[in-house]
């Protein structure tokens, strides 16, 4: 009998990250400087970013060592536990096993510490007095707000200006660290001025708030800016869950047929399914991986594999990847942490090259599968992690009609319980199930084709 819970001993939590860099099918399409079109040196980020995370960005290791001080912080909430969902496994009455890694036990509530730990970790070593950064519901920006804190370091956090208004209390976690909170598009900025004098009262994007921190952290002494998803460096603090799970795994003597998670830019994807792919290249397992993302914003499974920018005012690099068009502007919908035009490179060259799948949901079914899930395992899943819930529910069920024993992992990669307003919606039957239009798609293709000529 498998146990409920599997818990890994703290002893056992890994020490090094794992790199996709080295095992990735062909090497990387660069960035590209929009300006000359060419690749662009990693000299060119470093206004932006402190020298140690930008060798990582381009590492070809296959490991790379995490410093005793952030393992420290890590010991807060990891190892953070592996559990099998018995109950939902009941009440669907399927053959298949489900298991699911849970990081809403961090401090808050989101994977994405795991990288903020060691973002602002670097940033301190070297000097940096104050991190920008831009943020949609709060998760990131709590992230990075809680590290900021414990590193001693100033974090101000570009929020998008409708999440600000909508959503105040992921804010009063922020404030709680210290960090200073800015809606925006914000007078701070030339383009959140150009953008407030056409519209004052602008919701903003996650695309112009990424412009407004960049800026920020360009035109200012001691400030470097932060991400909490797409580069590869922010994946490969992520690698921590997934070579817990697969000494968890090893525990109870299984291999996952599948493993699942939900996308917004890549992280918590890659984080649990990457050092399942390292297995699979060496040989000892051989795994589905299966990205999830929603209708709204169908970035993998409708948008385009080419170059674009990573933001709306058109500040970053281009990066290879798939995209609705940096001119994409999200439906409102719950999981504000997948409304991104685009996807980390990496996960989009393992798509291209079919090592990966990718699936859409819209919002209603994944809110049935979310209370599914609350009802089941007493856990309730942030609306992102939902989308994970509800492919992990369909791959069971698919299961149950074939009659086949599989084992399925996905990343239940937050709580929440600071989205009761989105529930409170889906239980009133408010909710829309939302297709991002394709002719969009086409459009701001049309666009990015005019702008950029790679
Ligand atoms: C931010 C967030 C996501 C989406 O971001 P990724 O980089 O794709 O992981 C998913 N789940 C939760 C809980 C988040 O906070």
């Amino acid at each position: 009998m498998t146990p409920r819970t599997i818990h890994l001993d703290p002893e056992e939590m890994p020490r090094r990250w794992y790199n996709i860099l080295p095992d990735l099918p062909e090497p990387l399409p660069p960035p590209l400087d929009p300006e000359t079109g060419k690749p662009l040196g990693p000299e060119k980020l470093a206004p932006l970013f402190p020298m140690e995370l930008i060798k990582q960005e381009v590492s070809t290791k296959r490991f790379i060592d995490i410093p005793e001080e952030v393992l420290e912080v890590y010991r807060i909430y990891r190892p953070t536990p592996l559990f099998r969902a018995k109950y939902l496994e009941e009440k669907l009455g399927t053959p298949a096993k489900i298991f699911y890694k849970y990081e809403g036990v961090s401090p808050t509530g989101s994977h994405k510490p795991n990288t903020a730990i060691a973002q602002a970790y670097y940033n301190m070593r070297e000097g940096v007095e104050r991190l920008t950064t831009e943020t949609g519901a709060g998760q990131w920006g709590s992230a990075l707000s809680f590290a900021g804190y414990v590193y001693g370091l100033k974090v101000t956090v570009y929020m998008v200006r409708i999440s600000y208004l909508q959503k105040p209390f992921r804010k009063v976690l922020m404030k709680l660290y210290g960090a200073d909170v800015v809606p925006s598009p914000s007078e701070r900025t030339p383009y959140g001025r150009e953008l407030l004098k056409e519209d004052p009262e602008h919701p903003g994007s996650l695309g112009i708030a990424i412009t407004e921190a960049v800026y920020d952290a360009a035109t200012n002494e001691n400030t470097k800016y932060s991400l909490g998803s797409v580069l590869n460096h922010v994946l490969m603090h992520q690698t921590i869950m997934g070579l817990e799970a697969i000494k968890q795994m090893e525990m109870i003597d299984m291999m996952p047929d599948y493993v699942v998670g939900a996308v917004g830019g890549g992280s918590n994807f890659a984080g649990l399914a990457y050092p399942f792919y390292m297995l699979k290249k060496e040989g000892k397992a051989n795994p589905k991986l299966l990205a999830v993302e929603p209708t709204a914003a169908p970035t993998l499974t409708k948008g385009v594999y080419t170059y674009d920018f990573g933001d709306t005012g058109r500040m970053t690099p281009l990066l290879k990847m798939y995209t609705l068009g940096h001119t994409f502007i999200p439906p409102p919908i719950h999981a504000g942490g997948l409304r991104y035009h685009g996807d980390a490179p990496t996960l989009c060259l393992l798509k291209e090259k079919g090592e990966i799948d990718a699936v859409a949901y819209n919002q209603v079914e994944v809110f049935e599968a979310a209370k599914l899930f609350f009802t089941t395992e007493g856990i309730l899943p942030a609306p992102e992690s939902a989308h994970a819930v509800k492919a992990a529910i369909d791959l069971a069920v698919e299961a149950k009609e074939k009659g086949e024993e599989r084992v399925i992992l996905f990343n239940l990669s937050g709580h929440g319980f600071f989205d009761m307003k989105a529930y409170e919606e889906f239980i009133e039957g408010r909710l829309e199930p939302y297709d991002y239009p394709e002719e969009e798609i086409r459009r701001n293709i049309e666009k990015l084709r005019e702008i950029v000529k790679v």
